[in-house]
């Protein structure tokens, strides 16, 4: 155990200046035993600081619609899912959103949705342009899969970004839970997006139901290999509205090993603390804020449809207003010592030219 513990440390000090960890060294931050783990947090919370420094962004998260078409086996709003009430805003609600968004300060926003074929390349086009001319705000798209052509409508209506998980890095798993997908067409997805030049963002579940260390550590290299400006890790939380509803689910501290890996992976890619990490510990977002994280993603869908959008149990904030979330999260953040940023959180990667 002695061993295991100076070979933590000597792994840990050398990725304060280095993010090039081979597969084995993930593996032996991974799988240290979680007394030990601290070393990890405190050394991705030391990096985050040099990389990317002591401001959090805020973007908020607009959930537009729960339609959708496809039936991946661990979400709650999946097609088959006949227990759940559907929504869908209109142009006009999804403006005043982000209008009232702007107006509680954020910078940005992230529309997310299912795949809802309502919403075509040429929709999303039409309200992205209108949000655009009534605002400052930088937008994320997170709508799922669409033809290079899509994305590229998308793209020049005015989005800045895309996230699009890859969920899972091993193809066996993806294909087990992903009815209607593929893993190489969502590989080509996110080259695509990254080559019309959005800032691409992407990530993975922890603990989905056979998953192993070594797929979590390849799921990590993925996200290196790929280069992103972001990416978003959370624990999967089994919906009692799917197969997987008796599934173990990811626990906390590995999911916060895998938030503090991908910050010395990935250095100065944007990394949220996100609401599935809150959902699972009532401190899980700011333990992610300081092993790593750099972004939180509020809420700011109106209330009425908050609870119709669970992809997940227990999700958080279910019944507070928009004012209130932006509050709240302020106060955490301040709690921790950082500070709120006022600018809108772009890539900090220089290859794009941003
Ligand atoms: N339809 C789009 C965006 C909405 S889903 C898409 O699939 O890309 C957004 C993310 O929610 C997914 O990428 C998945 O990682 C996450 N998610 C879905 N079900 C979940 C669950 N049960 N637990 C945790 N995260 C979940
Ligand atoms: Fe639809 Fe996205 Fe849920 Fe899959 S993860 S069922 S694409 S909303």
């Amino acid at each position: 155990m002695k061993d295991n513990i100076q070979e933590v440390h000597a792994i840990c000090k050398k990725a304060l200046t280095d993010g090039s960890l081979s597969k084995d060294e993930i593996l032996v931050l991974l799988n240290c035993p979680e007394e030990h783990s601290d070393i990890i947090f405190q050394t991705a919370d030391a990096v985050r600081k040099k990389e990317v420094g002591d401001q959090v962004h805020l973007r908020g998260l607009i959930e537009f619609s729960n339609y959708c078409k496809k039936n991946c086996e661990y979400c709650g709003i999946r097609g088959k899912n006949k227990n759940i009430e559907r929504y869908r805003l209109n142009k006009e609600e999804i403006l005043q959103t982000a209008l009232r968004a702007e107006s509680l300060g954020y910078r940005s926003v992230v529309m997310q949705s299912g795949e809802d074929p309502y919403f075509t390349a040429e929709v999303l086009a039409d309200i992205i342009s209108t949000i655009k001319a009534h605002t400052d705000l930088a937008i994320t798209m997170s709508a799922g899969e669409f033809t290079y052509e899509e994305y590229k409508t998308i793209k020049e209506a005015g989005a800045d970004r895309y996230l699009l998980r890859f969920e899972t890095s091993s193809e066996e798993l993806y294909k087990k839970l992903h009815p209607d997908s593929e893993f190489s067409q969502r590989m080509e997805c996110l080259h695509m997006l990254s080559d019309l030049g959005y800032q691409v963002g992407s990530g993975f579940m922890v603990g989905l139901p056979g998953e192993t260390p070594e797929i979590l550590a390849d799921n990590l290299l993925l996200l290196q290999k790929l280069d992103l400006d972001m990416a978003g890790i959370g624990p999967f939380l089994p919906n009692s509205d799917t197969n997987l509803a008796g599934a173990a689910g990811g626990t906390l501290i590995n999911s916060l090993k895998a938030v503090a890996l991908a910050r010395l992976l990935l250095r100065n890619a944007h990394i949220p603390a996100t609401t599935a990490m809150g959902s699972l510990d009532p401190k899980g977002r700011e333990k992610a804020l300081q092993s790593g994280a750099n972004v939180v993603m509020p809420n700011v869908t109106p209330e009425e449809f908050r609870e119709m959008y669970q992809l997940y149990p227990n999700k958080i904030c279910l019944r507070d207003d928009p004012a209130h979330c932006r509050k709240c999260i302020t106060g955490k953040i301040q709690g921790l010592g950082r500070t709120v940023s006022n600018e809108h959180g772009h890539s900090l990667k220089i290859k794009k030219g941003y």
